[in-house]
């Protein structure tokens, strides 16, 4: 796949590095896997799991999106961070602040079973860090019926904006407000689950 993985637009906001695009897969609870099947294009979004420098994504090991994928189709997977939203004088000015990145290549399947357990712990120890340990780990058959996929991190780009608005200095006498509305996905109360009620007791991992 020839990927052009320069920014062109805003060059400034390109970032190259290993660094950023960890930062942004790691804190990234959705990503979006762009592919084609028979010419038409889809976008699923999907759960991003980083170990080191591979990307391995998780789905039912008899979808089709597992079947396709895994026969080496070309993807582009897509994560963003959205840090805040910028107000600027003018309309045309406004914008986001975020930190955005894009993989490009192939999903290859996972086959080896220790290799998937691993992607597995680290899935679950994203959604909420100490949860592998104090879980029913996956059975054999949960496994075979569960596809791990995986991408090697190394045609990527990723893009950040941050700061001020950028206004026009024929703008910045205009009394309008202008600055940045910071935004961040937060964790709410844990809800205990109806059946669940009384027989068990929050756990300390999920209480901060
Ligand atoms: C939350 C959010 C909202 C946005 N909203 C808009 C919008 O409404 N309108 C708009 O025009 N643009 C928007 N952008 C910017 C948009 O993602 C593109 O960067 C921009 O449109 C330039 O597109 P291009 O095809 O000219 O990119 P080019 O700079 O020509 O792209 C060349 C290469 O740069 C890399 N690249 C480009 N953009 C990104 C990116 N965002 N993240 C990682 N790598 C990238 C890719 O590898 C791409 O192949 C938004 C970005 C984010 C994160």
């Amino acid at each position: 796949m020839g990927s052009n993985t320069v920014v062109n637009r805003h060059k400034e906001r390109g970032r190259y590095d290993t660094g950023t695009i960890y930062g942004i897969l790691d804190g990234s609870l959705i990503c979006h896997v762009a592919f084609s099947i028979d010419g038409l294009p889809y976008n699923m979004p999907m759960i991003p799991v980083r170990i080191d420098n591979t990307l391995y994504l998780h789905t039912s090991a008899r979808s089709r999106f597992y079947e396709t994928l895994s026969k080496g189709t070309d993807v582009c997977i897509a994560a963003t961070l959205l840090d805040g939203l910028v107000l600027a004088k003018s309309a045309y000015n406004s914008s986001m602040n975020y930190r955005s990145t894009m993989v490009f290549g192939k999903l290859a399947p996972v086959t080896d079973p220790e290799e998937k357990l691993k992607a597995a712990h680290q899935l679950t120890e994203k959604i909420a860090g100490g949860r592998w340990a104090d879980c029913r780990q996956p059975s054999e058959s949960e496994l075979r019926a569960t596809g791990f996929l995986k991408i090697p991190i190394a045609t990527f780009s990723s893009k950040v904006r941050e700061g001020p608005p950028t206004d026009n200095p024929e703008d910045l006498s205009l009394g309008y407000w202008s600055g940045v509305i910071p935004l961040c996905i937060s964790r709410g109360e844990p809800v205990t689950s109806p059946n669940d009620e009384g027989r068990t007791t929050l756990p300390e991992y999920l209480q901060d």
